[in-house]
């Protein structure tokens, strides 16, 4: 058995500064993410909206929340006062209403825009066209919406044993990301951050420019299938 210091030295080593770790903390509890922030961590990922509610009030408030999961426009009101960023806008009703609820407190919320790079089905995001839509059309997201700071992009791979298609599909993703990094509208160093790689696939996800790794199970041992 490993210890988590052992564990957390390891996923740094294969994911060095500058790319930021993002400690993935969904079903885990207070004091597993505690014990990782005693660490020195202080970014966390969570997924569900109620688990983070739950959550955050009991740790420190200099931890940075991630929303890595699937955020659904019911929820946003519950998210944006909590969380720095968040990893996986994929519609444009959603940003429409990140927007009115960062308005509403006065804030302006971090996202980045997921895209759909893996073979299966399940997976949310938009597609290349449809980011570039976003990214490049008529009205430029800060007048459309004034309320959201676009990032930068997330995605993740196909669930694969095949490394070669992995590591295709991030660099379709990382060629998007700069293809499309430099827009008229965009402030200096606004459009940095490609959020890619977890922990079966983060070693390939770095070598192809990943910005920001989402890791859970390395660190924290593996979850119960059922809420992966
Ligand atoms: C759960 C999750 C992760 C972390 O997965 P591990 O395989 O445990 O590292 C990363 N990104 C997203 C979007 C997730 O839902």
């Amino acid at each position: 058995m490993t210890s988590l210091a052992e564990r957390f030295a390891a996923v740094r080593a294969g994911a060095p500064a500058p790319v930021q770790l993002i400690a993935v903390s969904k079903t885990r509890s207070a004091e597993e993410v505690r014990a990782l922030y005693d660490l020195g961590q202080r970014a966390f990922g969570e997924n569900y909206p109620q688990e983070l509610r739950e959550k955050a009030p009991l740790l420190p408030d200099d931890i940075a929340w991630h929303f890595i999961g699937h955020l659904q426009r019911s929820n946003v009101k519950h998210v944006v006062p909590l969380v720095r960023l968040i990893h996986g806008v994929d519609s444009t009703r959603l940003l429409d209403e990140i927007d009115k609820r960062a308005a509403a407190s006065g804030s302006v919320q971090e996202v980045l825009l997921q895209v759909h790079i893996a073979q299966e089905e399940t997976k949310h995001g938009f597609s290349s066209e449809e980011v570039r839509e976003v990214l490049c059309g008529p009205i430029p997201p800060p007048e459309r919406w004034p309320h959201v700071r676009i990032r930068g992009l997330m995605g993740m791979a196909t669930n694969t044993e095949d490394p070669e298609q992995v590591r295709a599909e991030f660099n379709g993703l990382a060629s998007l990301f700069r293809a499309l990094g430099s827009q008229d509208w965009m402030a200096p160093d606004q459009f940095t951050v490609l959020s890619m790689g977890m922990s079966g696939d983060a070693h390939i996800a770095v070598a192809c420019g990943s910005t920001m790794v989402r890791i859970g199970s390395a660190l924290f041992g593996e979850r119960p299938t059922r809420q992966a």
